[in-house]
């Protein structure tokens, strides 16, 4: 069986976007692939290290959410990162396999400084997380990684590293293919590109109703439409790009038929919006229901991770093994 690895950043409980990015894929996979799945928390800090003892509650929240869109943990395996040393120990490995060059050239590192403000004063922990991440998925022998698009460049950097480390020291490790998920990149609520747990833009998968609906009801649509009777732009409108990512079969006529009205300015943004109240409502609410069993059961998630953990953990130390043996350092 081949395998899936694939992880979040316990920087926040997770949004829409993680659903349609990743999510999805990963629950359709789980029967077919061996499924992997990290709780980044070591990749958290590379820009949260100020404020460790969030990582506790967000760990469980994740799992939380993982359980409630229907991840199976008799067949997918949830670990958390800091407790597999190895990782590590790759990752020092693979940084003699990179240049600094090379990591300032990685687009999506380039956005996120920009977005943090890093400059010249970045850390080194931030810059070189690609090659952490090139350790998460090489100590599984990972064959697929379900990301959301601004994974990509992380992937090329992992697929690079692999070939590198295979050209000189033999071929060890496995190259990954990246799996993007129906839509690459959600916007977030206030028309930014992405959702993101970081920029305070999402929609939870946990958020209750009137939260939604107070999310969704102050979301940013058209900026150059000012009233309900004028033709409204639907491409690159965040609420259309919802309402396509979450309407069910039964809606679909529903939404072509906004859309034409919405292009024509026969219907209010407002009406559109309570529509799509209706459309992400009817998605939420089995994942709360199922959310609240989870919840009843607290000691369940511990069980989850520490299990997990163990079989991750297993396979880091043979990878490892395998490494150092090929690196010729495996001395006695
Ligand atoms: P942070 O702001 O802390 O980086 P995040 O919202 O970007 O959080 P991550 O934990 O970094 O979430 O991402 C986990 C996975 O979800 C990655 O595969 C990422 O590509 C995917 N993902 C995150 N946000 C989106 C989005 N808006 N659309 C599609 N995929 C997404
Ligand atoms: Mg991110």
């Amino acid at each position: 069986m081949k395998r899936i690895l694939t992880g979040d950043r316990p920087t926040g409980r997770l949004h829409l976007g993680h659903y349609v990015g990743s999510l999805k894929n990963r629950v359709k996979l789980q029967h077919d692939y061996e499924t992997f799945i990290m709780l980044a928390d070591v990749q958290a800090m590379t820009d949260n290290f100020e404020h460790p003892e969030k990582l506790e509650e967000n760990i469980r929240q994740v799992v939380l959410d993982y359980l409630s869109v229907g991840i199976d943990p008799k067949v997918s395996t949830i670990f958390i990162q800091s407790k597999i040393p190895e990782i590590a120990e790759l990752t020092v490995f693979y940084m003699n396999l990179v240049t600094l060059a090379r990591l300032q050239r990685n687009p999506t590192v380039k956005d996120e400084m920009k977005q943090k403000g890093f400059g010249a004063n970045v850390p080194l922990g931030f810059l070189a997380y690609p090659v952490s991440q090139a350790a998460d998925i090489t100590f599984l022998k990972a064959d697929l990684v379900p990301v959301g698009v601004d994974q990509i460049p992380m992937i090329e950097q992992t697929r690079e590293i692999v070939r590198k480390f295979n050209e000189l020291y033999g071929h060890v490790l496995i190259e990954p293919e990246a799996l993007v998920g129906e839509v690459e990149r959600l916007p977030g609520t206030d028309g930014k590109s992405k959702m993101s747990k970081s920029l305070g833009n999402v929609i939870n998968l946990s958020d209750d109703s009137a939260t939604v609906k107070k999310k969704v009801m102050s979301m940013y649509t058209d900026p150059n439409r000012i009233h309900g009777d004028e033709p409204g732009k639907v491409d690159g409108n965040p609420v259309f790009t919802y309402l396509d990512a979450f309407a069910g079969e039964s809606y679909k006529s529903q939404v072509i038929s906004y859309k034409e009205k919405y292009e024509k300015g026969t219907i209010k943004d407002v009406e559109v919006k309570e529509f799509l109240v209706q459309v992400l409502e009817e998605f939420l609410e089995p994942i709360r229901k199922r959310r609240a069993e989870f919840e009843a059961q607290p000691d369940l998630i511990d069980k989850i991770l520490k299990e997990g953990t163990e079989k991750a953990r297993k396979e880091a130390q043979e990878t490892l093994n395998l490494v150092k043996h090929a690196m010729k350092i495996d001395y006695f």
